[in-house]
């Protein structure tokens, strides 16, 4: 069993003053993964590399011990490392958060214009959401529909042909819902009306109004009879009077299809209660039904909400909201162990029934974590209408002003936001964004003020020890010598254990 493994142990030096390793969320992977895939090769069974390498690249993740940056204030020399993270979208928290404010900062300054914009939400049926999380080119297809089907509303509705207007939309594709649970949904940032041509060629932006609860409701249906016949088409669901089935070849080699099935179902993937509901906690008292004043529909396992809007002036709303729908799928603050060992998890909100918390078994635990790695080269952002890639109209509304490159016909579908800073962007210098993305003022020192830059990254593994070997004994010494150094301030490196060749440097 997992127990507080910092208690009494003296302040960290600074150098070390974020240590991941003691987190609750990394004690946790690092005492079961190896447990949880001990018991999947029991039965035979492995991991499929992408995962594994989730949970390796976690372990290693904003741990100086694995390399990192030199940062050096060109005036007073002070050094500080910054620690490389795992660049992982699956469940990291850490990196989770970092993406979550570089995806919202790239969109509000990089993309959406100045105009309204309005939250789309469609969730799926149980069937759909396994259906996506073992196709994701077929969850893309389904996206098409669903783009189609609401900019044609939004065309028609301001009084347009699509020939005459266009709309756009950025749609961030959400894995998770709030109990750890598997849950492929579409959060779709769409204009709140369409740009038309004027009489002159300049595109103009024509408002509609928000959508009633009629206006939804038909969407929803017409979204659903869409998306079942497309499927239908693709000899993937049968229909009769009553009933749909999906019809899915499984092979027995597939370890995650049972893992994604059962965190999809809010069951136990693993153990003696394998297939039971997961163990909730109700500690609120149920609520009546809704109020009628939210602006969702539901149709056939489908639900489709449209309830939250941002003013072309809230851009500080417009960037909480791309926050809101980019946040990491596992929270370390809603995190807890319970007396005897097991893992509980806050929900962001109580459901109706007063549910507050789900409990895991702590291989379950893992297992559900396992469910939430997205395959590789799923594409998780995708741009619509007037902000895909190859819309001629793109460089006169996006604050970017990028237009179309016709070099790259697959540009719709590549990630611009897992593209590296230098590959997607100009506005903004690398410090610029390193400032924003990781809320610290690296750009400056905070002793003297002066300017402060990357030096180089540190990946060798024997230069790695020899630095952090070299700072530990001069922290204790520092710690000896009672603090002659303010305890924040790190020692300055010693220039001579870096050569040029033992480091790549930054340009
Ligand atoms: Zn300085
Ligand atoms: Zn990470």
């Amino acid at each position: 069993m997992l127990l507080a493994r910092n208690a009494g142990k003296g302040a960290a030096p600074d150098y070390q003053r974020h240590q991941p390793e003691q987190t609750l969320l990394y004690q946790i992977i690092e005492e079961y993964y190896p447990e949880f895939q001990a018991s999947l090769e029991a039965n035979g069974r492995t991991l499929p590399r992408y995962v594994q390498r989730e949970f390796e690249d976690f372990l290693t993740c904003g741990r100086l011990e694995f390399g990192f940056m030199r940062v050096r204030c060109e005036d007073c020399k002070y050094e500080r490392l910054v620690a490389f993270s795992c660049k992982r979208r699956g469940f990291c928290p850490s990196f989770g958060a970092r993406r979550m404010a570089e995806s919202a900062a790239l969109l509000v300054d990089e993309v959406l214009p100045q105009e309204p914009m309005r939250q789309w939400v469609l969730s799926f049926p149980f069937q759909l959401r396994f259906l996506f999380a073992s196709y994701p080119e077929l969850m893309g297809q389904v996206l098409g529909i669903v783009y189609r089907t609401l900019s044609t509303h939004l065309i028609k509705k301001a009084g347009f042909t699509k020939t005459a207007a266009q709309t756009g939309a950025v749609t961030l594709i959400q894995r998770f819902g709030s109990a750890l649970n598997l849950n492929i949904h579409f959060h779709m940032l769409f204009l709140d009306g369409v740009y038309a041509e004027d009489a002159y060629g300049k595109m103009r932006f024509h408002r509609v109004s928000a959508p009633t609860i009629g206006e939804l409701s038909s969407l929803a249906h017409t979204l659903s009879q869409r998306i079942a016949r497309f499927l239908e088409r693709k000899g993937l669901l049968e229909r009769d009077a009553e009933n749909s089935y999906l019809l899915l070849e499984q092979s027995d080699e597939d370890v995650m299809a049972p893992l994604h099935g059962h965190s999809i179902t809010y069951r136990v993937a693993i153990g003696s209660q394998l297939g039971r509901k997961v163990m909730t906690l109700q500690t609120q008292p149920s609520k009546s039904q809704n109020s009628g004043l939210e602006r969702v529909a539901k149709e056939a396992g489908f639900s489709l909400h449209a309830g939250v809007s941002a003013e072309a002036h809230q851009r500080d709303k417009l960037e909480k909201l791309c926050r809101y729908i980019s946040r990491p799928a596992v929270s370390e603050k809603r995190l807890a162990l319970t007396t005897n060992g097991k893992i509980r998890y806050q929900l962001k909100t109580a459901y109706r029934d007063g549910t507050t918390h789900v409990i895991f078994e702590p291989l379950d635990f893992i297992a559900k974590l396992a469910a939430l790695v997205p395959k590789p080269r799923a594409n998780l952002t995708r741009f619509h209408g007037v902000f895909a890639p190859n819309s001629k109209h793109r460089v006169q509304v996006t604050p970017a002003k990028r237009g179309k490159k016709p070099d790259k016909p697959e540009a719709a579908d590549t990630d611009w936001l897992d593209k590296t800073p230098e590959e997607r962007h100009h506005a903004m210098t690398w410090m610029q964004r390193l400032k924003r993305v990781f809320n610290i003022d690296i750009e400056v020192c905070e002793h003297c003020g002066g300017h402060v830059k990357v030096i180089a990254s540190i990946e060798d593994p024997d230069i790695i020890e020899q630095i952090l070997k070299h700072l530990k004994q001069k922290a204790a010494k520092a710690d000896t010598n009672h603090h002659t150094q303010p305890p924040e301030r790190a020692p300055p490196l010693t220039p001579s254990l870096f050569g040029p060749s033992q480091t790549r440097l930054f340009n």
